[in-house]
């Protein structure tokens, strides 16, 4: 998926940031930190990577067979790449 260079919403400036992805599930609060999105400088609204979309499908789908429970929130953080 190519970077987004303006928001397809208010046509701002894009920059490329790191973002907290959290959602609710069965097991808890699952929140995955340094993920790469595509955040709009003037309205804030945020895209995550297609790598990060990839990336979170799997994390949760591993928090969700494993049946990690002993945490409320399982915290994981995305190896920092270059
Ligand atoms: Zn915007």
């Amino acid at each position: 998926m190519p970077r987004l260079k303006k928001c397809p919403d208010c046509g701002g400036k894009m920059e490329r940031r790191k973002t907290k992805f959290i959602m609710e599930s069965e097991k808890g609060l699952i929140a995955i930190e340094s993920i790469d999105a595509d955040i709009c400088t003037i309205c804030g609204v945020e895209y995550l990577t297609a790598e990060a979309d990839e990336y979170i499908e799997k994390i949760v789908e591993k928090i969700l067979i494993k049946k990690i429970q002993s945490h409320q929130e399982a915290v994981f953080r995305v190896a920092e790449e270059a």
